[in-house]
């Protein structure tokens, strides 16, 4: 089992190698959740499924200029909804899933998004990803939002051994100093995107490399 201090000295590498990175990815973040409401926030979320942030950020903007309230949402002709956000992929799921959303949030709790965990994924079309990072992002809550990255590296590193991301948090709880929980999710985003990509990691020129176990990399670069 890898112990804290290795984790400890995994994540302040990863920062201090990210960090040029960061600064412009950060500074987007911040943008996004410092300017967005939680309700933007989440649309947000559910539009970046499956679509690259640049597609996500640009369609958020367009769609918060039209329409940026569940009531709003609520009002929009599906047709109308589904070409907005045609771009990002899947836009027909999509519109169904930010307007079913929108009509539980108007019926159920007063048109405004739920801070709490339980509330948030008792909606239908909203999972845990999407909950922790409403959570995170827009309430500063002390949780790890995990999505595919988040899931994979911890596994590589050998810091997890889980087959789902949902089961990845917990577990990632038990193991990773709580300080860090809320940086977890940006470090390995940017990481997994650049360096320890999903097919053919660049261990070669890896940072972390002496750290990292590399359970079921077969092929890497
Ligand atoms: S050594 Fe390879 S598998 Fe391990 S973290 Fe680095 S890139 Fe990923």
């Amino acid at each position: 089992m890898t112990s804290q201090k290795q984790i400890t000295n995994t994540i302040e590498t990863l920062k201090t190698f990210l960090k040029p990175l960061r600064k412009t990815t950060l500074n987007r973040e911040a943008k996004d959740t410092k300017n967005y409401s939680p309700y933007e926030t989440l649309i947000s979320c559910l539009l970046s499924l499956r679509a690259k942030d640049e597609t996500t950020e640009k369609i958020s903007e367009k769609l918060f200029k039209i329409a940026n309230t569940p009531k709003q949402i609520i009002k929009l002709p599906r047709k109308k909804l589904e070409k907005i956000i045609f771009s990002s992929g899947h836009y027909k799921k999509k519109a169904e899933a930010i307007q079913h959303v929108s009509q539980q949030l108007i019926n159920n709790h007063n048109s405004k998004v739920p801070d709490t965990y339980e509330k948030l994924i008792s909606i239908k079309h909203i999972g845990p990803k999407t909950a922790n990072i409403v959570l995170c992002f827009s309430f500063n809550k002390n949780v790890i939002p995990v999505d595919t990255h988040v899931h994979r590296i911890p596994n590589r590193l050998g810091w997890i051994k889980t087959k789902t991301a949902e089961k990845s948090e917990p577990a990632l709880m038990k193991v990773v100093p709580e300080k860090y929980w809320s940086d977890i999710n940006g470090l390995f985003v940017l990481f997994g995107k650049t360096t320890c990509v999903p097919i053919s990691p660049f261990c070669s020129k890896c940072p972390i490399q002496k750290y990292c176990k590399r359970i079921n990399v077969t092929k890497s670069r």
